[in-house]
Order: structure tokens, then sequence, then C-alpha cells
């Protein structure tokens, strides 16, 4: 294991892998998951430990977790009356428009999350 230089708390340490959270299932097995996402310095826990310059000091606060609440709910708003407009000239087709509202909710969070992040 090589040693690196955290740009955050001045250390020289080995990087912590970050792993997505998993499903976990009842008899020891899981479900997705447990990919490594990214990686932080074990002693500020900082995942911009290789930059010089974090990239906002804005992402991650809490300010920044409140805004994305309007932000996110207004983006899937805007998706589900698109795909409903979509449906609307299809002839009012109910599978477009459960698609268009499962669509705009896992873009909805995959967008919550890297604003938040
Ligand atoms: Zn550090």
């Amino acid at each position: 294991m090589s040693h690196v230089l955290c740009n955050r708390c001045k250390r020289l340490m080995v990087p912590r892998v970050i792993f997505s959270r998993s499903v976990a299932g009842r008899w020891g097995w899981r479900v997705g998951g447990g990919k490594p996402i990214s990686n932080c310095c074990p002693f500020c826990l900082s995942e911009h430990w290789d930059v010089a310059v974090e990239p906002s000091p804005l992402r991650g606060s809490i300010l920044m977790k409140l805004l994305s609440i309007p932000v996110t709910l207004i983006m899937l708003t805007l998706i589900i009356g698109a795909f409903s407009e979509v449906s609307d000239y299809l002839g009012g087709s109910a599978i477009v428009e459960w698609i268009g509202v499962i669509g705009a909710f896992v873009a909805t969070y995959r967008f919550g999350r890297w604003f938040v992040n």
C-alpha cells in the first residue's frame, strides 16, 4: 500500500474506499450495492483529498440539502408533466404515463444525490 498526501488535512494516508449501500438479505446475501463509488481520507473523511481546492464549498452543506428539496420537486413535476403531454399525444396511453412517473422518480433521485453530494 502506498501512502498519498491528503490535501485537506496534510497527512499521509491510504485512501479509504467508499462502497455503495446494498440491501442486505436475510441469509447473508446482498442485493445490489457494494460497488466502490468513491474514496476518502481516513483522517478527515474528505472525498476531495486529491485536489488542492475543494470543488465547491457549498456542496454537501445543509443549505444545499435544503435547496435540493424544492429543486428536485420542480424537476419531478416537469418530467411527469412532459410525459403526460406525450401520453396525451399518443392517445392517453397509461403505460407511457407510468413509465414517465417511474422515470421521473429515478431521474430525480439520481439528480438529488448528485446535487447534494
Ligand atoms: Zn485528510
